[in-house]
């Protein structure tokens, strides 16, 4: 706290990101980052954009990411936003899209159990937002969104559950948005949507108007380091987009994210085989978990959300830090008793496994299998 705040920063609750610890020796699985390098073309393009254009501004259009995204995904590259990691991309656009509180604008709808940067985007921008709550299982019922609002942000799948919606429900929700409230947008933040199976709805964007989807490098593409996110909407959305961020700093992406970013986008067959491994490996540690008597949420994600048998959320988390693996315990009142575990390589995997409590002798649910 300072004298020299106004107001409006007293007033933030700030999003606290997972710990970036400096002791290199301990097994990271608490921020989701991919646990294998990204493609050698992508380092190749670094090295050549890191030269004497440096001292030039970078195109402020990102015109060759946009292109790379848009034949990745099968639309225009002026349906295509780029931004400074998925973050800024997602500032933007509750800033375009959604509307203050000072023109008395219906709350904006998102799940009461999320990623946690969105109440903090709403409470900087003054959007009044109401969060639905999920179903007892943490899974989301499409139809609690079909109701008069200022528009909706869905994560698929959901951080931190996992879980994820089908596109036909949430294609089904775009359609209800567009027929029945005008001007609201239906954004879906596709983060980890590359770990799932169909779940992509960018190309939708081409008949929807309404529909914004959201995209990083930084989970699927192992480039969180290069902190590159982007959008896929309707052309005017997009213009929307680009308004704010001229309002703030028109070069957000620098030479070398560009050239990697673009390089990342090129190359999918290193990446689907990446990917392939760690979704390998979450259904190998997912059956590990659950042979042992842990609750596991079912997953499209590079993570898992699972409930120890014998240990309270923050007490699981303690005993994992003493044995040097790093994991992410939320405090919130229904899933303090989980914790979010990133899929590592498969080695580390196998360790965090070894390191797990020993099975408690305690008799649970009245069964003595080998005899009292
Ligand atoms: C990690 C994450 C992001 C942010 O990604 P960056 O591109 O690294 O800013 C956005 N949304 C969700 C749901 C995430 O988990």
């Amino acid at each position: 706290m300072s004298i020299y705040w106004n107001r409006r920063v007293v007033a933030l609750s700030p999003y606290i990101p997972g710990e970036q610890p400096l002791d290199k020796t301990l097994i990271k699985l608490n921020t989701n980052e991919n646990p294998y390098p990204p493609s050698p073309r992508v380092i190749e393009a670094i090295h050549r954009a890191a030269g004497d254009e440096l001292r030039r501004y970078p195109d402020p259009a990102c015109t060759e990411v946009r292109m790379a995204v848009a034949e990745r995904y099968g639309v225009t590259p002026e349906q295509v936003f780029v931004g400074n990691g998925s973050d800024e991309v997602l500032a933007f656009a509750f800033a375009a899209c959604f509307e203050s509180s000072c023109h008395q604008a219906r709350p904006i709808l998102f799940p009461d159990i999320t990623y946690s940067f969105y109440p903090v985007y709403a409470q900087f921008w003054d959007i009044p937002f109401t969060p639905v709550p999920v179903v007892e299982d943490f899974s989301i019922t499409i139809e609690d969104y079909k109701q008069p609002s200022g528009g909706v942000v869905i994560p698929n799948p959901n951080a931190p559950t996992g879980r994820a919606l089908s596109r036909t429900a949430l294609a089904s929700l775009v359609r209800y948005y567009e027929q029945t409230q005008e001007g609201r947008v239906v954004l879906v933040d596709e983060a980890y949507a590359a770990f799932g199976r169909d779940l992509e709805m960018a190309s939708l964007t081409r008949e929807h108007p309404n529909l914004l989807t959201v995209h990083t490098l930084s989970k699927a593409a192992s480039l969180a380091g290069l902190r590159v996110g982007f959008a896929i909407g309707n052309p005017g959305l997009i213009q929307g987009l680009c308004r704010v961020r001229d309002s703030f700093n028109s070069y957000p992406v620098d030479r070398l994210a560009q050239a990697g970013a673009a390089a990342a986008l090129k190359d999918a067959a290193y990446y689907e085989a990446v990917n392939q491994k760690v979704v390998a490996t979450r259904s190998r540690v997912a059956q590990a978990l659950q042979d042992r008597g842990y609750e596991v949420l079912p997953s499209q994600a590079n993570f898992l959300m699972i409930r120890s048998p014998s240990q309270g959320g923050l007490e699981f988390f303690t005993y994992l830090r003493d044995r040097g693996i790093l994991v992410r315990h939320f405090k919130g009142p229904r899933i303090t008793d989980f914790l979010r575990v990133s899929i590592g390589t498969d080695a580390e995997m196998t360790r965090f496994l070894t390191h797990l409590p020993p099975p408690t002798d305690t008799c649970r649910g009245g069964e003595f299998p080998d005899g009292p």
